[in-house]
């Protein structure tokens, strides 16, 4: 389930980011990089069991050297704690439940102020899922603080209809929630306006990079991450992952978790403006100029 798009998203033809670091470089220069990633299927590949979605210990290391030169903020659509436990980097902001709640490196953590008021909507859409789920196997229901997930990647393609039923059911009997939806899941979140986008903007402020010489990058790869490269359209820069783009904002590709690793690996040397390279374990050495010049 895709959301809305606007006119002027790109349908195809999105330059690889790995092969745009030159570009990349020159958007970024004077200004002050922060980045925003997403988790699943965006820092690790998507797995038949959301559990099993382990960071690797390279790209904890990765994320650890950027932290110690850049803001770095997760936002996930997992719950908040969940996130900060696969992720367990210390100096970085956590966004959990889509921005919903946010913990930062000192300790204090915001919860949208609208959203605690769905708490009890959220509990009884659960129950009322589990009922009319019960039935059909390989179904899971995952609940988070400010949402309620479905997961139907185990599901029998077959029953996949069983399952729409029971969530377009459910969207009936409470209004007070709204359906999202991604790889293979369907959330149900509280009607608030609220997305990852909103959070990223919400981050920039509370963090005081809201500012123009700050160069905010997003990389995400599901539909939930459009609206941040909507937000980010004319003041950043954001990259989709996927195989094959879709209609989408953002300015760049990557094919997979493994190039977002790469691609994270190269863009601290680059921006600090020389040549060198991360490798996992926090030494930098030199390497070969590996940018396309254009
Ligand atoms: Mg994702």
């Amino acid at each position: 389930m895709r959301q809305g798009r606007s006119s002027s998203q790109k349908y195809e033809g999105l330059s690889s980011a790995l092969e745009s670091l030159e570009e990349i470089r020159r958007r970024a220069e004077g200004k002050r990089l922060a980045v925003f990633v997403d988790y699943d299927g965006t820092l690790t590949p998507i797995v038949d069991q959301p559990e099993d979605a382990r960071l690797s210990e390279k790209v904890r290391e990765i994320l650890s050297y950027l932290a110690a030169h850049f803001p770095v903020a997760v936002i996930s659509g997992r719950d908040l704690s969940d996130i900060r436990e696969r992720v367990a980097v210390d100096k970085i902001v956590y966004a959990g439940s889509h921005g919903f709640e946010i913990a930062f490196p000192d300790g204090r953590v915001w919860e949208h102020p609208l959203a605690v008021d769905y708490l009890s909507f959220l509990d009884r859409v659960e129950s009322k899922l589990e009922e009319r789920l019960r039935r059909i196997g390989g179904c899971r229901l995952e609940r988070k603080r400010f949402s309620l997930a479905v997961h139907y990647r185990r599901v029998a393609e077959a029953h996949f209809a069983g399952v729409e039923k029971a969530v377009y059911e459910s969207t009936q009997d409470f209004p007070e929630l709204r359906l999202s939806g991604g790889k293979k899941i369907y959330e149900f979140q509280p009607r608030v306006e609220w997305h990852k986008g909103k959070a990223l903007l919400l981050l920039l402020e509370l963090l005081d990079l809201n500012r123009p010489d700050v160069l905010p990058l997003y990389i995400g790869d599901d539909a939930t991450d459009e609206d941040v490269f909507q937000v980010l359209q004319a003041r950043g820069l954001s990259i989709l992952v996927a195989e094959e783009s879709w209609p989408t904002a953002a300015h760049y590709s990557l094919k997979d978790p493994k190039e977002v690793q790469t691609f994270l690996q190269r863009i601290l040397p680059l921006l600090q403006g020389n040549r060198n390279e991360i490798h996992a374990g926090g030494k930098v050495t030199r390497q070969k100029p590996r940018c396309r010049r254009k």
